[in-house]
């Protein structure tokens, strides 16, 4: 096998967009065409029950929308954690330190990744950054020692001129810097070869230092020990699956959730699934 080997033990990565409401409305926003996005989530008994029935230990990594409008946030990372499963979260970071404390209280020991994602549009002065950066390095003062930070800014053209002072910046600031190239109608936006060689040069799609992957054709792991989960319990393989909607693996509070035994070929042009690839999920071509 030229993958990891999954064999032994048991355990994933779900990425759960846990409501669809967010305070923001960025202008790229892959969200923004949503039927709904006033969905805050709140039912967790059940999905509780269900994270329960996961073989082995997982990864469960928030999102939204944004994540800290959830009215059941920590109770919901509360019970998690008491499953002996891990949290993860992608937020806005708009959340006040009171609310991010209760946050912290909850998960313990077993927050892996707070992301931060930086949108300009709301962080738009000097000041703004400078008390964001603050309050990220009051986060990390606060943290588990093996748990981890990062800032995410996606490439917009807007942002492109920025993105090697905020680099810099936050490098200067002992903060992990990540870009991820901008999305539009399911792809990635045509970049001139300059602006290509700039978004490798600050690392690719989130530090995996390329800017688009493609792996269609080689069997990988996702729908067996990483899936996508929405707000409504709806299951799909991966990301590029939800949008295409194939390969759907049911709905984790209808009890249907039915998970691939074995790796299984990617159908997909365009993989932008950070945990497959991270955790090199997708086999090595011959
Ligand atoms: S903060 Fe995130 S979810 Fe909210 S509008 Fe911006 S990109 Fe969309
Ligand atoms: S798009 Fe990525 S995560 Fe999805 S099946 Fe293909 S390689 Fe795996």
């Amino acid at each position: 096998m030229n993958s990891k080997d999954f064999t032994e033990p048991l355990g994933g990565v779900i990425t759960w967009n846990i409501n669809t409401a967010c305070n923001y409305r960025c202008s790229y926003c892959t969200q923004r065409h949503l039927k709904d996005r006033t969905r805050r989530g709140g039912e967790i008994e059940a999905f509780l029950r269900a994270f329960a029935q996961l073989p082995g230990i997982w990864e469960i990594k928030l999102s939204g929308g944004e994540p800290f409008l959830h009215p059941k946030l920590d109770e919901l990372v509360a019970g998690i954690v008491s499953l002996g499963h891990y949290v993860s979260i992608v937020s806005n970071f708009s959340a006040n330190i009171s609310r991010l404390s209760s946050f912290l209280e909850a998960t313990g020991d077993h927050l892996k990744v707070f992301s931060i994602s930086l949108h300009r549009e709301y962080v738009n002065t000097e000041l703004a950054l400078l008390e964001f950066t603050n309050k990220i390095n009051w986060l990390q003062s606060h943290i588990p020692i093996r748990s981890s930070v990062n800032v995410t800014c996606v490439a917009t053209r807007d942002n492109l001129p920025h993105l090697v002072s905020l680099h810099n910046w936050f490098m200067s600031h002992k903060i992990t810097f990540k870009i991820q190239p901008e999305k539009q109608d399911r792809e990635v936006i045509k970049y001139s070869p300059e602006e290509e060689l700039l978004l490798k040069r600050l690392g690719g799609h989130n530090q995996l230092q390329e800017i688009a992957f493609n792996f269609k054709g080689r069997l990988c792991w996702a729908g067996s020990r990483y899936f996508t989960l929405d707000d409504r319990g709806d299951a799909w393989r991966c990301y590029p699956a939800r949008r295409y909607r194939k390969e759907y693996l049911g709905n984790i509070l209808k009890g249907s959730l039915q998970l691939f035994d074995t790796p299984r070929p990617c159908l997909y042009n365009y993989c932008n699934c950070t945990v497959p690839i991270e955790r090199r999920m997708m086999f090595v071509k011959e």
